[in-house]
C-alpha cells in the first residue's frame, strides 16, 4: 500500500516548499523507494498555461502534455523521474470535475458543498496515485505518494486542501504524515531569531485538526538546540523532528543537508518503517563536488522578455548542469530583447534565444540571433528562440526582407513561421497547444544526429506555430538545414547552421529534460562550444 507524505507550509510563501518536497523525493528514492511528487496549486485556473511568467514563473510541461507549476520541473531534475498530469492539480481542475459530475447526475438529489464534494475529490486525486496503471505490474505501486499544497497555511484557499489531508491523515494513521514548513526569522536589532511566526503557524494547521509530524524551519541564521527544542515543545513535536533549512549557496545542496539531519529517516520512523542504512548519494556528491571545485566561469546570455530569473528556470538550470559537468560555473546574464544591450551581449561566450509569446521583444531576439549568426557566436533558439532564427535568416540572407511568423504579423507575404494547420479551427485558448513529447528522426550527418548520438528521440513541445515547409529549400539552399523532423507530420522541430561553430534551434523545448544526474546533451555540447569560443 502507498504511503503519504503532505507538505505544507506556513508564515511566508516562496520558502522553498517544492524544493523540500523534491529533496524528500530524492531522499526515498536513495533507499530504493518508489516515489512520486505532486503539487496542488490553489488558483482556480485549470493549469498555469494561461498565466503570464510575472506571476508564477516558466510553465512547466510533462511529457504527456499537461501545462503545470514550475516545481515539477525542481521534481524532475532531483529525481529524474518523469510526472504525469495527475502530478499537477489546481483548484480549477477540482471543481471543473465536480461540476461535471453535478451536471452528468452523478449526484443527483444532493446539494453540492465544499464539504464533503471537493474535498472528496481532492482526496481522490491524491489517492488516484496508488492505482498501478493497467499493464503494469502490481509490485510497480508507488511506496510513497508526497503530496506538496502550494500557498500558505491560513489562506481562504488552502482550507479545502487541509480538510482533505485532515481526514486523510485520520483515515490513514500511520501511513500518512505531515511535513510543515515554516520561516524563522532573525531581527538584526534585537540580535534573535523569532520562533513566535512558528508557533502561530503550527497552531493555525493545529486549528485544522492537522499535528504537523515533522517540522522544517527556514532560516537565514544557524538554529541552535535550544530553539529547537523551544519549538518542538511549544509545537508538540519530537525535537529529532524539528528540522533547519539554513540558505544555501546551491538548491542542489539541500538533499544532502536533510539527510545529515536526518529528515528521511525521521519519516521512515514516523511511519514505522525500519530505517536502514544511510544511503551514499555517490553520484549526486560527485555533482556536487564538481561544482564546489570549478573555478573557471562560462559566460552565457538569455535573450528574454522577462526580467525575472524564475521565468526561465528549467534554461538557467539545464545550462547550469551542463556547465557542472564540464567543471565550470555558469554565469547566466539576463539580455532584455525590448532594448537589446549590445555590449552585454558582445560579452558573452554563448547565446540562448528564449522561448515566448507575442510580438514584445522579439526584434531584439531576431538582432542578437543576427549577430550570433555573423559573428559565430554559440547560439541556441528554443521554440520562439528557434523561430526568431529563422526569421533572421530569412530576412537576412534570404532577401525576404517582410520575413516573419503569422504570430507577430498576420499580413506578411513571407510567412516563414506559420500557425499550424490544425491550430487554425482552435478556439479556446487553454491547453490547446501543440503539448508534450513527439517523436522527431535526426538527420544523418548533422550537428543534431551527432550531439544525440541517436536517430530517433522524443522532446517536449508547446507551441501553435511551426516552420513554414514551403520554404525549406530555400533555406537549405543558403544554409540553414532542417536536422530534425517529426516523422509523422513532417514538422521541422531543428534548424542548424553547420558551418557556424554551434547555431541550432530547436522547436522543442529541451530544458525540461535536463536532470541533475542526467544532463541534456544539446546543452551540455553547447556549453562545450561555448567554452571553446
Ligand atoms: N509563440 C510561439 C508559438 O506558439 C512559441 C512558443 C514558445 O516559445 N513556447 O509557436
Amino acid at each position: 500500500m502507498s504511503k503519504y507524505i503532505f507538505v505544507t507550509g506556513g508564515v511566508v510563501s516562496s520558502l522553498g516548499k517544492g524544493i523540500i518536497s523534491a529533496s524528500i523525493g530524492k531522499l526515498l528514492q536513495a533507499r530504493g523507494y518508489r516515489i512520486t511528487i505532486q503539487k496542488f496549486d490553489p488558483y482556480i485556473n485549470i493549469d498555469p498555461g494561461t498565466l503570464n511568467p510575472y506571476e508564477h514563473g516558466e510553465c512547466y510541461v510533462t511529457a504527456d502534455g499537461m501545462e503545470t507549476d514550475l516545481d515539477l520541473g525542481h521534481y524532475e531534475r532531483f529525481t529524474g523521474i518523469q510526472s504525469t498530469r495527475h502530478n499537477s492539480q489546481t483548484t480549477g481542475r477540482i471543481y471543473q470535475a465536480v461540476i461535471e459530475n453535478e451536471r452528468r447526475g452523478d449526484y443527483l438529489g444532493h446539494t453540492i458543498q465544499v464539504v464533503p464534494h471537493i474535498t472528496d475529490e481532492i482526496k481522490r486525486r491524491i489517492q488516484q496515485l496508488s492505482i498501478v496503471p493497467e499493464g503494469e505490474p502490481a509490485n510497480s505501486a508507488y511506496d510513497f505518494i508526497i503530496t506538496e499544497i502550494g500557498g500558505t497555511i491560513g489562506d481562504i484557499e488552502s482550507a479545502p486542501f487541509l480538510e482533505a489531508i485532515r481526514q486523510l491523515k485520520w483515515e490513514l494513521g500511520k501511513d500518512a504524515v505531515c511535513v510543515h514548513l515554516t520561516y524563522v526569522p532573525y531581527l538584526k536589532a534585537a540580535g534573535e531569531l523569532k520562533t513566535k511566526p512558528t508557533q502561530h503557524s503550527v497552531k493555525d494547521l493545529q486549528s485544522a485538526g492537522i499535528q504537523p509530524d515533522i517540522l522544517i524551519l527556514r532560516t537565514e541564521q544557524h538554529l541552535d538546540d535550544h530553539i529547537r527544542r523551544k519549538v518542538a515543545g511549544f509545537c508538540n513535536v519530537d525535537l529529532e523532528c524539528v528540522i533547519q533549512s539554513e540558505d544555501l549557496p546551491d538548491i542542489y545542496e539541500v538533499p544532502v543537508n536533510m539527510q545529515k539531519q536526518g529528515l528521511d529517516a525521521a519519516i521512515l520512523r514516523k511511519m514505522e518503517i525500519p530505517v536502514g542504512e544511510t544511503p551514499k548519494l555517490g553520484p549526486w556528491n560527485h555533482f556536487l563536488e564538481l561544482r564546489r571545485t570549478a573555478s573557471e566561469v562560462v559566460r552565457i546570455g538569455l535573450v528574454g522578455k522577462y526580467d525575472l530569473q524564475d521565468a526561465y528556470k528549467s534554461i538557467s538550470e539545464s545550462l547550469s548542469h551542463a556547465a557542472t559537468y564540464h567543471h565550470r560555473k555558469v554565469v547566466i546574464t539576463f539580455i532584455n530583447s525590448e532594448h537589446l544591450d549590445m555590449k552585454l551581449v558582445e560579452k558573452q561566450d554563448g547565446l540562448v534565444i528564449c522561448p515566448g509569446f507575442g510580438k514584445r521583444g522579439t526584434e531584439g531576439k531576431i538582432q542578437a540571433a543576427q549577430y550570433a549568426r555573423e559573428h559565430d557566436i554559440p547560439c541556441f533558439g528554443i521554440c520562439l528562440g528557434m523561430q526568431m532564427m529563422v526569421i533572421e535568416f530569412a530576412r537576412n540572407v534570404l532577401g525576404l526582407k517582410d520575413a516573419d511568423s503569422t504570430e507577430m504579423n498576420e499580413n506578411t507575404k513571407n510567412n516563414v513561421i506559420d500557425l499550424m494547420e490544425d491550430q487554425k479551427n482552435v478556439s479556446q485558448i487553454g491547453g490547446t497547444m501543440r503539448l508534450g513529447a513527439y517523436n522527431c528522426e535526426l538527420m544523418e550527418g548533422s550537428r543534431a544526429a551527432v550531439i544525440y548520438d541517436e536517430q530517433l528521440i522524443r522532446e517536449r513541445h508547446r507551441h501553435r506555430y511551426e516552420f513554414n515547409n514551403a520554404y525549406l529549400d530555400q533555406f537549405e539552399s543558403k544554409g540553414m538545414k532542417a536536422s530534425g523532423k517529426n516523422p509523422d507530420a513532417d514538422l521541422v522541430e531543428i534548424v542548424e547552421i553547420p558551418t557556424l561553430r554551434w547555431y541550432i534551434g530547436t522547436q522543442f523545448h529541451p530544458e525540461y529534460q535536463s536532470t541533475v544526474l542526467q544532463p541534456h546533451p544539446l546543452f551540455m555540447d553547447f556549453i562545450k562550444a561555448a567554452i571553446k569560443k
